[in-house]
Order: C-alpha cells, then structure tokens, then sequence
C-alpha cells in the first residue's frame, strides 16, 4: 500500500501537449503526484523531460491538456492562460536546475533570501533566520557569506536547493541534479534530496541515477519521444521492465559503454 493511497493528489497532470514549431515536444503526458510522494521520470536526452518539468512550474505554458494543483483552480491549456493562473501554478512549485544558477555577485545568504524576500515580500528577519536553518541543515551552516564560486560543485546545488526550500513550495521539482557533478560529488547531494524525500517533501525528480530512484521513488516514468512508454513501481519498472524500449534505455544507462 502506498503511504498516500486514498487522498486527492496535490498535483494532476493531463494530456500534456507542447509543439516547438514542427516539433511535437509533448504528446500527451499524464502525471499524477500524491502528497509526500516521489515520481521519478527517466528517458534519454530529447524525450521531452524538462518540458514536462517546465509547464509543471509554469515556466512553459503546453498548448493542450490541464494541470491542476491541490486546492487551485484546473488549469486548461487547450483555451487561453490567464497570466495569473500561470503565476499561481509558479508559487506552488520550486525548481531545481541541473547548473544552480546562483547569483555570482551576491553570497551564499543573499542568493537564498532573494526569492522570499524580494519576490514573496516576506519580512526580511523571518526570511533570514530560516535561510541560516536551511543552510545548516544541509551541512552549509557556516558558508553563508561565501560567493557561489568559492563552494564545490555538490556545495553550489546544496545551495539550489536550500534556495528553492526557502520558497516554500508545495511541491519541488529536480531536473537533473547530479548531471553536471564531478562523480565524488553526486552522493552528498543525492543525500540531501532523498532526507527531503523521507522528510515527506512531494517531489517530481528527473534522475539518470538508478540507485537513487530505486531507493528514494514511489513511481517511476520512463518517457521517449514526448511519450510515457512505461510506468510503475521503481522495483517493477527497473527490475521487469515490459516494453522494450524501456529496457534498451536501462541497459544503455546501466552500461554506456556497450552501445546499443
Ligand atoms: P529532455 O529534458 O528529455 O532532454 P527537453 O524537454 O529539454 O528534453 O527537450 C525536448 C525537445 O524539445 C528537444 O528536441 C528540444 O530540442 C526541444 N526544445 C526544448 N525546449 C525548446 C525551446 N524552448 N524551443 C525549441 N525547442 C525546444
Ligand atoms: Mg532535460
């Protein structure tokens, strides 16, 4: 039984369609996410994965299909978005990105606080005191007036994280977190994600770490070509994939050195 089974999702995704010009990026996407729940999406490079992440963070806006997140209003794309609707969808969800982007001019501190201070008008005290918690939860307790460029890598996505906790969301969206880590570095972020996984965080992560998705997800979305191929249990999906497709995919990743 899933810890969630019963309750209304926080997130439903339906028909997603999103076209670049002639490319048809998107092509019909469902996704459902309970509270407290990890859905992992895999699939190889052009699938449509940070699309899908995109339009859930309103960043990109599909042109057909709804989403709708727990207590707002159905967002239905196949009509025109109000502006304000799309912002809504923005402030339920904080993202985080495969290079953290961080401000290099300010510290570690004022990248943090800028989104909630700034741009959610929170009062600068309260916003402060919870970015110092923040940060020392995340082992970053004593780096907060660095600059970005004097932190590792693992230090910097540690830093993306904190500033998309800081936000407050209701939901939290990785794409790619590790990809663009030294491999030494990889495991203390995987770290830091799966504790807020196990904290009760609801989270869509796309991951080309299997180890991690086994562990950390409760359903697994193997995409290809703007499609979902495959779906399940991370045990059924990684352990007794049906399509073939999926298991080409999980071959090439789990062995890039023997081809296809
Ligand atoms: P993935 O994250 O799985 O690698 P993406 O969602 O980034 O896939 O991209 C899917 C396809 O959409 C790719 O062919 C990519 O070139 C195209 N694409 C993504 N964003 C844009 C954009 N803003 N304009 C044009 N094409 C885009
Ligand atoms: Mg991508």
């Amino acid at each position: 039984m899933s810890r969630t089974s019963g309750s209304a999702p926080l997130l439903t995704a339906t028909a997603l369609h999103k076209s670049f010009g002639d490319n048809e990026v998107l092509r019909g996407i469902d996704l459902t996410l309970h509270r407290g729940e990890v859905v992992v999406l895999i699939g190889p490079s052009g699938s449509g994965k940070t699309t899908v992440l995109r339009s859930l963070n309103g960043l990109e806006t599909p042109d057909g299909g709804s989403i709708e997140v727990d207590g707002g209003p159905e967002i239905d794309f196949s009509g025109r978005v109000p502006q304000r609707q799309r912002f809504a969808l923005r402030d339920r969800s904080a993202m985080v990105f495969q290079h953290h982007n961080l401000f290099p001019h300010l510290t570690v501190l004022e990248n943090v606080i800028e989104g909630p201070w700034r741009v959610q008008g929170r009062p600068k005290d309260e916003v402060v005191a919870e970015a110092h918690g923040l940060l020392a939860r995340v082992g970053l307790g004593d780096r907060a007036d660095a600059r970005p460029h004097e932190l590792s890598g693992g230090q910097q996505q540690r830093v993306g994280i904190v500033r998309a906790l800081a936000l407050r969301p209701d939901l939290l969206l990785f794409d790619e977190p590790t990809s663009a880590l030294d491999p030494e570095l990889v495991g203390e972020v995987l770290l830091v994600i799966k504790e807020l996984a196990d904290e009760g965080w609801s989270m869509v992560v796309v991951t080309h770490e299997l180890s991690f998705a086994r562990e950390a997800a409760d359903h697994v979305l193997f995409m290809d070509a703007g499609v979902v191929v495959e779906e399940g249990s991370p045990a059924q999906v990684f352990g007794a994939p049906r399509e073939e497709r999926t298991q080409r995919f999980l071959t090439r990743i789990l062995r890039p050195l023997d081809g296809d």
